[in-house]
Parts: structure tokens; sequence; C-alpha cells
């Protein structure tokens, strides 16, 4: 079994607070299929014959393609590999891009999953936020793909400029209401670099301090968890059954192969777990597409103990004490005074012999891991 990612790296304009590669020239679409086709040639020895656990199309802004692209790519991996009614296969859209027709189309293509970039329910905070599509928009298209889509993922963004702790709220009481089977509840982060960053840099915006942020974070989670949404990923909630098997799946560093540029891989054969990622270039990926991979790398024991901390931290899976003890940089003595001052903070739970973060710990999961690495 192994999770397939495709990076569609188009969107109409960038976001101020955006950082992921993408870029804003419209009229790449067929040259980019076409060179994700060859591509997909290159690659497809590497899932021959396996069962596709789940596809996750991502961006950039997928739905902005043509859901014939989709089609025409989901056919050619059908050809090599097995993709069942069981595959999860989500997609990233933004509300601008959804009509009845579109939805309709995405999903007679394939697509089962619905990912709908929210961000809010409010049109000062969608302004704040420099979206281009409106309140109504977003509760019209999370109604309306919820008609359709058996799973709807929503994103909601908490921190923008001049958001108070109300108007977080009603963004949630909202998502309450339309109930999609899945929410993202993102705290807005200052990339570096990007216009948002520079912006508050030169003192020209504003964002909530970080105890407002994190005061609307420890609200989501009670909020949600009252309406049945199991918190199973710091930034994730679900319905019961309704997780991203995508996600979880590369939480839980089970395999995936990821397709376009800037995509990442995780791919492990017997004891050696290699990762690899594509160039962030659209101009050198279309030019050697069955080239794209320009980092690749081995896994070292002390990398493999570090991202089962990390990862494993994140979704609450238990962590072992005796695992920690083997890779935990300052031996067992230290690792015990980290455990108790960790546990006395309120962030982790020893539970059975195995750590656990706490539902406080959650917001300060960065941190624990730290303690806990092997460097
Ligand atoms: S639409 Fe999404 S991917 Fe595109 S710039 Fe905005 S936040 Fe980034």
């Amino acid at each position: 079994m192994i999770c397939l990612y495709v990076h569609i790296p188009f969107c109409r304009e960038r976001c101020p607070y955006c950082d992921f590669f993408l870029v804003t020239k419209p009229g790449f679409t067929e040259r980019f299929f076409e060179a994700l086709a060859v591509e997909t040639v290159s690659k497809a020895s590497l899932i021959e014959g396996q069962a596709i656990k789940a596809i996750h199309f991502g961006g950039g802004t997928p739905s902005l393609v043509s859901p014939s692209f989709i089609d025409a790519w989901l056919s050619q991996v059908s050809g090599f590999a097995r993709i069942s009614a069981e595959t999860e296969i989500t997609l990233e859209a933004n509300p601008e891009d959804l009509s009845p027709a579109s939805l309709d189309a995405l999903k007679s293509v394939g697509v089962n999953r619905l990912s709908i970039g929210v961000q809010s329910f409010s049109d000062r905070k969608l302004q704040a936020l420099r979206r281009v599509h409106l309140a109504a928009d977003a509760r019209r298209t999370v109604a309306e793909a919820l008609e359709r889509f058996p799973s709807v993922s929503i994103d909601l963004i908490c921190g923008a400029e001049g958001e108070a702790l109300a108007e977080w709220e009603s963004d949630l009481r909202t998502a309450l209401d339309l109930r999609p089977q899945h929410i993202s509840v993102y705290m807005l982060t200052l990339e570096e670099k990007t216009r948002l960053w520079r912006d508050v840099r030169k003192g020209l915006r504003d964002l909530p301090g970080e105890e407002t942020q994190a005061a609307m974070y420890r609200m989501a989670a009670p909020m949600l968890g009252g309406a049945r949404y199991r918190h199973y990923e710091i930034s994730n909630f679900a319905l019961e059954g309704h997780h991203s098997r995508y996600n979880l799946a590369s939480w839980m560093r089970e395999p995936y192969l990821g397709f376009g540029p800037a995509a990442h891989s995780f791919l492990v054969d017997g004891d050696i777990e290699t990762r690899f990622s594509n160039v962030s270039s659209l101009t050198r990926y279309l030019a050697d597409p069955a080239g794209a991979v320009d980092f690749r790398e081995t896994l070292t024991e002390a990398q493999r103990f570090d991202e089962q901390v990390f990862l494993s931290l994140r979704i609450r899976k238990p962590l072992a004490v005796g695992f920690l003890r083997k890779g935990h940089k300052l031996g067992h003595q230290h690792l015990d005074a980290v455990l108790s001052g960790l546990q006395e903070k309120g962030w982790i739970e020893l539970e059975s012999g195995a750590v656990l973060l706490t539902k406080a710990g959650f917001l300060f999961a960065d941190l624990v891991a730290a303690e806990l690495l092997s460097e």
C-alpha cells in the first residue's frame, strides 16, 4: 500500500502569508500535465502492482485546472497500480472555483474527498487575509460539496489582522452549523520573506499577539470536541472515520510518492528509508520531468528516531519510554528529568510506560519534541 501526492503549482495570485511553491502564470496547465505524464512513467516501477491507499492533489490550487486533466492522470496511474473504490482521492479547492457543475465534474472523475480553503466565514477577515472569495461563497460551496461528496474538509485560519475571539468563535459556529466531516484549524504564522512578513516588519500591518492566537486555538478544541470531532492531530479534527488517510499515513511514516515540482516522497525498502524531493522550479521541471528529483537522502538511525518522536507527538501516538531511552541525546537520567519537567508543565502524560502529549501540550508539541530528540 502506498499514497500518492500531486503538486499542482498554480494560483491566481499569491496570498500574502503563503510560502508554498507555486506560480501565478496562467497558460502552463497543458504543458504541466504533459510533463506530469512523463514523470509518472519514469516512476511507475516504484508503485507497479501496488494498491493505492490515498491520492492527494495539493498545491497551489488544484481546483484551477480542468477535471479532465485529473481524469487523464488517474487513468494513467490505473494502468499500472491499483486504484479502487477504497482509495481516498482528495482534491484541494478554493470556493471561488467551485460551482454545482464543477463539483459534479470532480466527482465524476473519481474525486471522493474535497478539501476546501474556506479560511473564514467573515467578509472582514477574508479581506484582511486578501482572499478573493466572499463568506457567502464559502457557505454555499461547502453546502453544495456536502450534498455531493462523502467527505468534505474545510480549512480555517485564526489570528488574522484585526481578529478578536468573538469573530473566531463565529467562524467555528458557522463551521459546526454546516458540519463538514473534517475541519483543519491553522494559526496564521509569519513565514519569512512573505509579503505579510515584510509588512509586519515594516509596521504596516499588525497581527493579534501570541496569547490571543493561543486562546483562539484553545477555544477550538472543546467546541469541536463537544460536537464529536476528534482532535487527531495538532491542527486537525474529524468526525468518526473521516480523518485524512493521506495525511495520517505520512504522520505514521508510511510510504508516499510525490509528483510535480517541489513534491516530496518517502519510500521504505526493508530497513532502508529514503526521502527525496523534486526540483522547486516549474521551468526546470518542464524541461526534464523524468529527472525532477534534485535531493535524495537515506535516513540515518538518528534521523529515523527524531522523525518517529516528532511525528508521533503530533498525532498523540504513544512513545515508549524504552524507545526514547535508546535515542535520547543525554542519557537515561537526563531523560527522566526532562519527562518530569514536561509532566509538571502539563504538556505530556505517562501511560503504561509511554509518553503522550496532553491536549494542553498540543500547542507546545515543537518544544516537547525539541526536548526529546537525539541531538
Ligand atoms: S490559494 Fe492557497 S496555495 Fe495559493 S497562494 Fe493562497 S494560500 Fe497559497
